[in-house]
């Protein structure tokens, strides 16, 4: 049985792709310039910005992937971390501390977004001290929260994104999964897409294969 707040349907499988959303940073200019410069995606919108100076704002794996991403494409790229140190994994921590196209600013916040049309600079505060840096672009890379807190049946990892095997089971039988909201690595629509048809199809096995 699956209830929402438009009804209840009965059903001998369910898929679960509800996808993941974006943690943001909640700070003002944000919501302005979303899409306008500021992104939470560079593995979709780093081209975009050849040539420009941009922020990529994190310190773990998402953000070092990122800036990694960018060191091929942008001109400069500023590392805004909030703590004292980078986290992500070590061979990326080297290489992104080894290119003279990254600054890394650790212990500082992001406290605003600022633009005209566009995105033009941000505002960063380290104590009670605010500093403006110029750029065109802006990389939000502070995690993605998978939408699987309603489901609470089916084993997940440690990120809540909901455990699935090649053929898009989940630890419950009848419970298949597809897309962001699972383990599966790589947040992009081919992929989601791809594993939708896998999910269907052995949703359709799983029907063909039980009595009722
Ligand atoms: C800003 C941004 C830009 C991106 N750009 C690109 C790009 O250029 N190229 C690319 O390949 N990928 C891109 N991606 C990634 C891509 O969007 C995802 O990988 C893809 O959409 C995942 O598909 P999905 O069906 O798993 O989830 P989604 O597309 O996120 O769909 C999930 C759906 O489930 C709904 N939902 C959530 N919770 C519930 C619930 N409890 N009950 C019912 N419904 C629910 C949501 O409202 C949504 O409609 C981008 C992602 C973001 C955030």
């Amino acid at each position: 049985m699956v209830v929402t707040d438009k009804g209840e349907y009965e059903a001998r499988t369910v898929i679960i792709a509800s996808g993941k959303r974006t943690r943001e940073l909640n700070v003002p200019g944000e919501q302005e310039f979303k899409n306008r410069g500021l992104t939470y995606c560079a593995t979709c919108d780093g081209p975009l910005f050849a040539d420009k100076n941009v922020a990529v704002i994190g310190g773990g794996n998402s953000a070092l992937d990122a800036t990694l991403q960018l060191i091929k494409i942008a001109k400069h790229i500023h590392l805004i971390n909030i703590v004292s140190g980078l986290t992500g994994d070590p061979i990326m921590r080297e290489q992104v501390e080894a290119s003279d196209r990254v600054s890394i600013i650790n212990n500082v916040k992001v406290s605003a977004v600022l633009g005209n049309k566009f995105v033009n600079a941000i505002k960063i505060k380290k104590e009670d001290r605010e500093e403006t840096i110029d750029v065109e672009g802006v990389f939000v890379e502070i995690g993605l929260i998978p939408n699987s807190d309603f489901i609470k049946d089916v084993e997940k990892n440690e990120l809540g994104e909901i455990k699935v095997s090649l053929r898009n089971e989940t630890t419950q039988p009848a419970i298949f999964a597809a897309g962001d909201v699972t383990d599966v690595p790589e947040k992009q629509i081919i992929i989601a897409a791809g594993e939708g048809s896998k999910a269907c199809l052995s949703a359709f096995r799983y029907l063909a294969t039980h009595r009722f």
